[in-house]
């Protein structure tokens, strides 16, 4: 299923972008929650956490690494969050698998 977020990938809709390399993408979000708001995702269309599969464990895990490299690079010595919103009842918006990476500010738990 494309998403708003291969539009992004394919450059037909603009995005801060932050990071990116063959298998990953990374941009501020629209509406950040947090002073950093980051979104990384695969580049591959995968639509969520309960749609990977083992053939997805390379990508899945550039996308973990590269957030940590973005933290750093973001001035996140201090701490951050790295979430992803799996399904309705996960309060997935956009059907393209995500990661949040929230920081700039303390976050509380459990979440809403
Ligand atoms: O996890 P969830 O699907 O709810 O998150 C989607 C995120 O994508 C939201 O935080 C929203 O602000 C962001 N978004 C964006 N750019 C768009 C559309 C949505 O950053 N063009």
């Amino acid at each position: 299923m494309s998403s708003i977020f291969s539009k992004i990938i394919a450059r037909e809709i603009p995005a801060d972008i932050v990071y990116e390399d063959d298998d990953c993408l990374a941009f501020r979000d629209i509406s950040p929650k947090a002073p950093v708001h980051v979104l990384v995702i695969p580049k591959r269309e995968i639509v969520s956490l309960a749609d990977l599969t083992v053939e997805d464990e390379a990508v899945m895990g550039r996308c973990v690494v590269a957030a940590s490299q973005i933290a750093a690079a973001e001035g996140l010595g201090g701490g951050y969050r790295l979430i992803v919103n799996c399904g309705e009842d996960g309060g997935q918006e956009v059907p393209h698998l995500h990661f949040h990476l929230l920081g700039g500010r303390k976050m509380s738990w459990p979440p809403g």
